[in-house]
């Protein structure tokens, strides 16, 4: 039986990585969503990685899914030349409500930030943290726009760096304009999926989705776990959400690191409860930015997300800008195979019934799987892709193959743990239907005549029926070339 990767892997591009020669690289080692960061680059940028990415897809016949990142009301100072560093007891003026590129006055680096309202949130004697709290700025005087403060943790300053103080961004609205902007891209070029960041309450899922219906879209949204707000309505916003996504950066800020596996584990618990798929993100091989290899720890950490239930685990900067992109990819690829040969799933999770007839299915095929060993792959035929993605959620310890009708559906199956999405133009006759899964079973899983399988499906066919019935099947002694 060929051997399948459950966890799925989502990728960062950037400059170090959206050339389509790159990207087809990505893809053969294990890329499995492409993120475009909309923090970063322009609508040029953005257009030449989506290009890249549907290349790659066609050349490898993989489905991909594009995730679009929205800033959100992120604070962010402006440019600084590349090799910037800041020091230990030096001065770093911030210009609030500006978009200059940095410069140095009297010795003294000037950096400016677009955001003109933190100079009413800020406090003199309290911090500003820079680069996701690396580093870290003890304010000493305000005067117009100008904040003068004093580097108490200093290290390389980096363009458009997050720029985190408490209490600070509350008059940005949940999606901005260069969010809209953002939104209007992804719906005109396909993408497949948005992450909103900063979300606070479900209210910002309305703003978002209300943004995404007047670009003329219908794009899932995945929402960023970043804030204190956010973990407070953890459970409202995820239910108001498609997916979440640990965003181990900004939440490190807010929280402190040592909050941060807590609140990792609840969101992934919440996550689960509520059947969406969630996505850990951040630092998870950061040293390969630079390095060959990862620390033992990060190996670990990619692990350890695996075996908590993640459904996809995230590089940023080691793919974006880092030197190794490819085999930062190979490398997560081969931890989560490593670890989930070492640790398989081996039963599923149980799903609470309700009156929604495809999740009735969808427990019923985990039942069967669990009371018939003889069963080794399930096959679930989709029109839409919801039955694929609670299929994903259901956890099988078995193969899973979703065979759907189009690229979009396909690709937005590509975050869905555990499930391999394929084509498959929807059959007319139920003979039809067994002839394209038994095909499925024998070339995409490689099982054998008189093997066991579970199809789902709706009936009647080719009318889009949401899924309605399961079929035990035995592989027949027949001719699938
Ligand atoms: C994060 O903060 O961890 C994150 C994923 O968001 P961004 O990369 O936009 O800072």
């Amino acid at each position: 039986m060929t051997d399948h990767r459950r966890a799925k892997i989502v990728a960062t591009l950037g400059p170090a990585s959206s050339d389509p020669q790159s990207v087809l690289g990505l893809v053969k080692a294990g890329l499995d969503v492409a993120r475009i960061n909309f923090s970063h680059g322009d609508v040029h940028s953005w257009r030449s990685a989506v290009d890249s990415v549907r290349l790659a897809q066609r050349e490898t016949g993989k489905p991909i899914a594009i995730l679009g990142d929205l800033q959100g009301p992120k604070i962010r100072i402006g440019s600084v030349p590349d090799g910037t560093e800041i020091y230990r007891g030096e001065r770093l003026d911030i210009i609030t409500g500006s978009n200059a590129a940095s410069r140095s006055v009297a010795g003294i680096l000037t950096v400016s930030c677009p955001y003109a309202a933190l100079i009413d949130e800020i406090e003199l004697g309290g911090r500003v943290y820079l680069r996701d709290g690396e580093l870290d700025l003890l304010v000493e005087s305000i005067d117009g726009p100008r904040i003068r403060t004093e580097v108490r943790g200093g290290g390389p300053l980096t363009a458009r760096a997050g720029l985190h103080a408490p209490g600070a961004g509350r008059q940005l609205p949940a999606v901005t304009e260069s969010d809209r902007a953002a939104v209007q891209f992804a719906v005109e070029h396909g993408l497949d999926c948005l992450a909103l960041s900063f979300v606070r309450d479900r209210e910002d899922l309305d703003l978002a989705r209300q943004a995404v219906g007047e670009a003329r879209g219908d794009l899932p949204i995945v929402s960023k776990i970043e804030t204190v707000s956010a973990i407070d309505n953890l459970d409202a916003i995820i239910e108001a959400s498609d997916g979440a996504m640990v965003a181990r950066g900004d939440l490190g800020v807010e929280l402190g690191a040592a909050e941060v596996p807590l609140a990792q584990r609840k969101i992934i618990t919440a996550a689960g409860r509520a059947l969406m798929p969630v996505i850990i993100a951040t630092q998870m091989l950061e040293s390969m930015t630079t390095r060959q290899r990862p620390t033992r720890a990060e190996a670990s950490d990619v692990a350890n997300a695996v075996w908590d239930g993640a459904d996809a685990l995230m590089l940023s900067g080691e793919t974006a800008v880092g030197r190794h992109p490819v085999e930062v990819v190979s490398m997560m690829d081969s931890i989560i195979r490593t670890a989930e040969q070492g640790d398989p799933q081996r039963t599923s999770r149980s799903v609470e019934l309700s009156s929604d007839t495809a999740r009735t299915i969808s427990q019923a095929v985990a039942t069967a799987v669990e009371q018939h060993p003889q069963v080794k792959a399930v096959i679930v035929f989709t029109v839409s892709g919801r039955s694929g993605r609670l299929i994903s959620q259901v956890r099988l310890p078995v193969p899973t193959v979703v065979l759907a009708p189009t690229d979009p559906v396909m690709q937005r199956l590509a975050l869905s743990w555990g499930v391999d999405p394929r084509h498959c133009d929807p059959p007319d006759t139920i003979e039809e239907m067994l002839r394209d899964v038994e095909r499925a079973a024998v070339r995409e899983l490689g099982l054998a005549a008189g093997d066991a399988i579970v199809v789902t499906g709706g009936l009647p066919l080719g009318q889009g029926s949401p899924t309605n019935f399961l079929k035990l099947h035995r592989i027949p002694v027949a001719d699938h070339a």
